[in-house]
């Protein structure tokens, strides 16, 4: 069966494709015209089964038998903001661009008279097919630190330094994130369940 992904971020799209190898893939916008799906859930795991859902339900009877949706909900935990952005991060600040968020980011961070906090990164994969309704977490485990460095990745990656690394995510190689993000590691445990269920 054939993998539709409800996902239009090119970053992510690379981080799945390269983790999905062996799957036949297919993007949104090649299946569906473009429609908004309004993210109200109250987790990472309410949000990424609405995406696969609102998808499934907008295929006819024929693409609901050809393909499995799959979605990604994922984000930033800061442990001094209490785990804020979380499900808010692609939304933290009123622009809504990654350049503001990460403004805002710093901006809380010296609010609190600090230079950096442990933070963690959170992915919840959701796959929604005729037969079935699966889903796994991934995590990154680092630090946010109080200024942007390099220009590798994408949203808050300049700000977040990955557990056992000096380096920011976006001063690492773009490899290095794929090895040991949190949306490789929930992708490969929902690889492995794929595998399983044949
Ligand atoms: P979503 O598209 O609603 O899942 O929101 C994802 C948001 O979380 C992105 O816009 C980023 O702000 C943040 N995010 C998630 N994963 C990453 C990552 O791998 N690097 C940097 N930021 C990320």
């Amino acid at each position: 069966m054939k993998i539709l992904l409800a996902s239009s971020n090119k970053h992510k799209l690379n981080e799945l494709k390269n983790t999905l190898k062996n799957f036949e893939i297919h993007t949104f916008d090649e299946i569906l015209s473009p429609f908004e799906i309004d993210e109200t859930g109250t987790s990472f795991k309410e949000n990424a089964f609405i995406k696969a859902s609102a998808v499934f339900s907008a295929l006819n009877e024929r693409q609901k038998d050809e393909f499995m949706v799959l979605s990604d909900d994922s984000g930033l935990c800061v442990e001094a903001l209490n785990n804020a952005p979380g499900i808010y991060s692609a939304r933290f600040s009123k622009e809504k661009t990654d350049k503001a968020n990460n403004a805002k980011l710093i901006s809380e961070l010296k609010k609190l008279g600090l230079k950096e906090s442990k933070a963690h990164y959170t992915a919840c994969i959701a796959l929604v097919s005729k037969d079935c309704k699966l889903s796994t977490h991934g995590y990154l485990w680092g630090k946010v630190l109080d200024e942007e460095r390099g220009e590798n990745g994408f949203g808050y990656d300049p700000l977040f330094a990955p557990k056992g690394f000096t380096k920011s995510l976006g001063e690492l190689e773009s490899g290095v994130k794929l090895e040991i993000s949190h949306r490789t590691k929930a992708l490969n445990f929902m690889r492995f369940l794929l595998q399983k269920k044949g």
